[in-house]
């Protein structure tokens, strides 16, 4: 941890990324106190949906730790966040996840290539690979982006769901294992139309169990905000997916 704690302070100085304030006391990431809301908010996770489980809410706190992980580099913040949920221990998550089948292979939705050009990682990524670490199982990079490509800011909010609805296209080992579970990862989970695109993308007769791991839910309505702010992003989208089999959920 000295060594995490001593690069993070040389690259961001001795302050907390939660509040700002200036603390020798940092973890390598917050102050105590900021440590003590982040172990509050870890036990408010969410489950949007019967297969869906979100490991934190979207606070101030926890929105700037994933911008941090998201646009700061700060690729340890994943294992760091997972760490620090209710998926550990005896929390609700971990609770949840111990009935699901084993092995678990843990799908992080694609970034869009561009994105990932400009970023050089993709975040899911990260929290896939710490998912797989802390439950055991593996990171399959089962699922890629179509390529036909629509701008998702000059859509409507109904037609942004419809939009990516044959955004993703199932790339699978040609031995594909027949027991286990599924995890498809992300950081944020709204409405729900990214990860359910990419379980439709898998198909009806996928023989695996299929399930959704985000590390933060956010109210659809908040989400509206963020959305605004981030309206520069572009998404694949391919509208011939219109039809085809939709979300189980
Ligand atoms: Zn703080």
């Amino acid at each position: 941890m000295n060594i995490a704690r001593n690069i993070s302070n040389f690259v961001f100085g001795m302050e907390c990324l939660g509040c700002g304030c200036a603390s020798e006391r940092l973890d390598p990431w917050l102050c105590p106190a900021c440590r003590e809301e982040l172990g509050r908010e870890a036990k408010e996770p969410s489950f949007p949906g019967p297969d869906v489980a979100c490991l934190f809410p979207m606070r101030p706190l926890t929105r700037r730790l994933i911008h941090a992980l998201k646009y700061r580099n700060l690729l340890g913040m994943a294992r760091y966040l997972v760490g620090r949920s209710s998926a550990v221990g005896r929390g609700e998550v971990a609770d949840s996840m111990k009935e699901l089948a084993r092995p678990f292979y843990f799908v992080p939705v694609p970034l869009h290539p561009s994105r990932f050009r400009e970023r050089g990682y993709n975040q899911a990524e990260r929290i896939a690979a710490a998912l797989a670490s802390r439950f055991g199982g593996r990171v399959c990079r089962w699922l890629a982006r179509s390529n036909f490509r629509v701008s998702q800011t000059k859509l409507s909010r109904e037609e942004r769901e419809w939009n990516v609805a044959g955004a993703f296209i199932p790339r699978l080992p040609s031995r594909l294992p027949q027991t286990g579970t599924v995890f498809v990862v992300d950081d944020v989970y709204t409405t729900g139309a990214t990860t359910m695109s990419c379980i439709a993308a898998f198909g009806k007769d996928f023989p695996l169990v299929l399930k959704v791991c985000t590390l933060l839910y956010d109210e659809p309505a908040s989400a509206v905000m963020d959305y605004a702010a981030d309206c520069e992003m572009e998404w694949d989208a391919r509208w011939i997916g219109f039809g085809k089999e939709k979300s189980p959920g």
